[in-house]
């Protein structure tokens, strides 16, 4: 078995000399839960999106999540539209509020939630849809904004992988959904350890968002310490939750944010790496949006598919494929030093889920054949191209 430092992850988070001084300097100020620091954050996000829009830090994408359902009226026994293809967060913030997650299948070429099968689930109860941006490649977001429009339904982006995806030119954030949530946990394309940032253009949603943010406070803290009017007042105007950004996360975040581009063009250019040196094996690889369509990719993940339909010379299935699983696949990957995921156990699998809203896998076949054909390939900033050619290299090797 490889040592620990030959050992190639999946995900790793790129933290420089910036970030630590950045750090330092927030301890050293003696501010060091939300301030200023948090302030520039919001307003740094808020500038690299380029619009009308409030930024609102938060301490993880799921607190983002259940701060904008909340916002958004959502209330016990209501239903709320979510991928099965995602990760649990997506839905858990619907069950804190009583109402029901309703779970749909996916598109098979782009593993996101499918418009066709959002269109189905719409009920009289229906109060929002939550499109996961797979990935990093955006939702059919014209078609659901549409869907969305068309029943009165709010729309709540989980952008947790997709910062930043252009949209037929519009960034994810700035889109015509009603509020858009990041994530910057420590394997997303930026991270502050934890956190989460959650954008969105209606000003009655951002301020119910901040109030609840912090207690349901009607100012938040650093008001109290630093305004001239009395300090010692404020007024609880509902049971509104701890879910503030700290200044020493937003510290980081400022300084992931000023690399976002460069972070953005690396995982860019492994990705297309990727495609290139793997395009003659039996993999499905992932969706790209189409050229010349204005939407970009985030690359947060490079899922590939066990392609089990490939055919070899005289249309013969290709033995390599029957032979090795996904499991065996990702087996033999560790084996070599070479770390890999699953993203994701679909939700309908999972017992909480399965159990509590009575789901059947036959009712999501492309989330299910996606599932057992998929792994996620390493790729992050800090990858070298070597790092990269030693996947290349056992893919090849284990899929003939
Ligand atoms: C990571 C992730 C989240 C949760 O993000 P946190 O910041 O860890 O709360 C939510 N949804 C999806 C799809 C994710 O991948």
């Amino acid at each position: 078995m490889p040592d620990a430092d030959t050992f190639l992850p999946f995900a790793l988070p790129d933290i420089g000399e910036e970030e630590i001084r950045a750090v330092e300097a927030c301890l050293r100020s003696g501010w060091v839960t939300t301030g200023p620091v948090t302030r520039r954050f919001e307003a740094a996000f808020r500038d690299y999106l380029g619009a009308e829009v409030e930024a609102i830090a938060v301490n993880s994408a799921t607190a983002g999540l259940h701060l904008a359902l909340e916002a958004a009226g959502i209330e016990p026994d209501d239903e709320v539209i979510v991928p099965t293809l995602t990760f649990t967060a997506s839905a858990e913030v619907v069950r804190y509020l009583g109402a029901r997650p309703v779970f749909v299948d996916s598109d098979p070429h782009t593993l996101n939630l499918d418009p066709a099968a959002v269109a189905a689930a719409i009920t009289a109860r229906t109060r929002a849809i939550v499109p996961v941006h797979f990935g990093g490649m955006a939702a059919d977001m014209d078609t659901i904004v549409r869907l969305a429009r068309r029943h009165g339904l709010r729309v709540i982006e989980d952008a947790a992988h997709a910062f930043p995806t252009r949209h037929h030119g519009r960034l994810v954030g700035t889109l015509d959904s009603d509020v858009t949530v990041f994530s910057f946990y420590a394997n997303k394309t930026m991270t502050t350890g934890e956190g989460g940032m959650v954008v969105t253009r209606d000003p009655r949603l951002a301020e119910r968002i901040r109030c609840m943010r912090l207690h349901g406070i009607s100012r938040d803290a650093f008001d109290r310490y630093v305004s001239r009017t009395p300090s010692w007042y404020y007024e609880v105007v509902a049971a509104g939750f701890k879910y503030n950004l700290t200044d020493i996360a937003s510290a980081i975040g400022i300084e992931q944010l000023r690399k976002i581009d460069r972070f953005q063009q690396r995982r860019a250019e492994l990705a297309r790496r990727y495609d290139d040196a793997l395009a003659d094996l039996p993999l499905v690889l992932p969706a790209r949006p189409a050229p010349g369509s204005g939407s970009t990719h985030a690359w947060h993940l490079y899922v590939v598919r066990l392609d089990r339909a490939a055919r070899g010379p005289g249309g013969a299935r290709r033995t390599g494929v029957d032979r090795i699983g996904r499991d065996a696949l990702i087996a033999r990957l560790a084996e070599r030093g070479i770390g890999t995921s699953v993203h994701f156990i679909p939700l309908h699998r999972q017992p909480y889920w399965r159990d509590s809203c009575g789901l059947h896998a036959a009712d999501f076949p492309v989330a299910e054949a996606a599932f057992e054909a998929m792994l996620t390939l390493p790729l992050y900033t800090r990858m070298t191209d070597a790092d990269q050619e030693r996947v290349i290299a056992a893919l090849h090797e284990l899929l003939p």
